[in-house]
């Protein structure tokens, strides 16, 4: 049973920071299928389409019957340990400051055998026997899912088929993971409903601090008082729009902070015609836009700095984008354009982020069930449910959120066919 984990005790500012190894990272073409189930937290696998035969590692044609026509398919992960091994030597830098480390062998019920990291919470299989027939052993059953590690390449482990309690507490997840638990966080923005939510979430996922960005300080608006209320909450000016605003609050707390959490954002209900001149739009790219690059230029050279730094870490950033950044909701015109250009300078942003194993998780809410969505009709979705998606993927690894129903349609359509998803949208459905 994995240990709850405990209060990890404050770094002694003498001791070096350790520099970021990341585990090996390279994949071929093929494999990167598997990353990009595991973007979005599902574990894929090929399968045959002329065979049925699920395979792995990832090839370009089938195992069994050589036809390349190979399709990517959710898995259900079930399987059976066979086997485990504990590594107490590796000549890969990342592993071996992380010794020992515990892998095991899996044989699927899909069909494949594979390797996996191993939780703390499984069960050793028990030994073979000399003797003694194979299926007198009792099975050690396995659930195997796919995560990123923190290189961003996805790796599989094999979790406890019964979950437990301090399950997300084990040390190997820890160091692929980015869970809130006993981390400090900056959420940009307490004044919006999702700010709030989010942090109520982070402070009941266990994070240690939580510092809420508030352009306004002098301002009371509702809610506000709900989450200063908290012991774990702090107030701290922070206005996205003003370079020197940003540039001080990173010289105070910039050197502490683990996971940026960027909620901050203009959202006006516009398209092009509708309104003269540029003075909302500019607002609206202002805060979207250059909010996060002025962010990400004084908060991320810190973070990656600290990428290595022992338990808690410095781990991850957030970006709330929209899923009009796919693709323009005309009605929401200018804002869908500037959701877009933030989602392009985060991309930029997890591939600088990359070298030092910060993950970057974007997302991608449909309408959110806020002032600025009012006139359409549901579904929505609510603060607390967008806020609860965003913890899980710090927990998961996920990279890439789709909260809720509409996003989910929205982003399949896309995949299907930009192309008709622009039409559908122009005509207003
Ligand atoms: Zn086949």
């Amino acid at each position: 049973m994995t240990m709850p984990l405990m209060k990890p005790r404050r770094k002694n500012p003498v001791l070096r920071t350790r520099q970021m190894n990341l585990p090996p990272w390279a994949r071929g073409r093929t494999a990167l299928g598997m990353t990009a189930a595991a973007a979005e937290g599902r574990f894929e696998l090929q399968v045959c389409k002329r065979c049925q035969a699920v395979q792995y590692p990832p090839r370009d044609a089938c195992h069994r019957c050589l036809s390349p026509e190979l399709k990517w398919t959710p898995q259900s992960g079930a399987g059976e340990l066979l086997s485990e091994t504990v590594l107490h030597h590796s000549n890969d830098p990342f592993y071996r400051e992380r010794l020992p480390w515990r892998l095991g062998l899996v044989r699927l019920d899909a069909g494949p055998t594979v390797i996996v990291h191993l939780h703390g919470d499984v069960a050793s299989p028990p030994p073979f026997g000399a003797g003694e027939p194979p299926q007198s052993r009792q099975e050690v059953r396995v659930h195997v899912g796919a995560r990123l590690d923190r290189a961003g390449a996805a790796v599989l482990i094999g979790f406890p088929a019964e979950e437990s309690e301090h399950m997300s507490d084990d040390r190997m997840l820890r160091e692929m993971a980015s869970d809130p638990r006993f981390r400090k966080i900056l959420v940009t923005d307490g004044k919006t409903e999702v700010g709030q939510a989010l942090v109520k979430a982070l402070v009941k996922a266990g994070a240690e601090i939580v510092w809420v960005g508030h352009a306004e300080p002098w301002k009371k608006l509702p809610g506000l008082d709900d989450i200063t209320a908290l012991a774990q909450v702090t107030l701290v000016p922070l206005d996205l729009t003003n370079g020197r605003s940003v540039t001080e609050l990173a010289g105070e707390i910039g050197g502490k902070v683990d996971i940026v959490v960027n909620n901050a954002e203009v959202h006006r209900a516009f398209g092009i015609a509708a309104r003269r001149g540029t003075d909302v739009a500019k607002a609206e790219m202002d805060i979207n836009y250059f909010g996060l690059l002025r962010l990400a230029q004084e908060f991320g050279p810190a973070l990656k700095g600290r990428s290595a730094d022992g338990e808690t870490h410095a781990a991850a950033w957030v970006n709330l984008l929209s899923v009009y950044a796919l693709s323009n909701f005309p009605p929401h015109g200018t804002f869908s354009a500037s959701k877009a250009a933030a989602y392009s300078l985060a991309q930029c942003l997890r591939a600088e982020m990359r070298p030092s194993g910060i993950r970057v998780i974007n997302v991608f809410p449909g309408p959110i069930d806020d002032e600025w969505n009012q006139n359409l009709p549901p579904p929505k979705v609510a603060p607390a449910a967008l806020a609860s998606a965003i913890v899980k993927a710090l927990r998961e690894g996920i990279e890439d959120v789709y909260p809720g129903d509409v996003a989910q349609e929205w982003v399949e359509r896309w995949r299907e066919n930009p192309k008709v998803l622009e039409r559908e949208l122009a005509a207003g459905s």
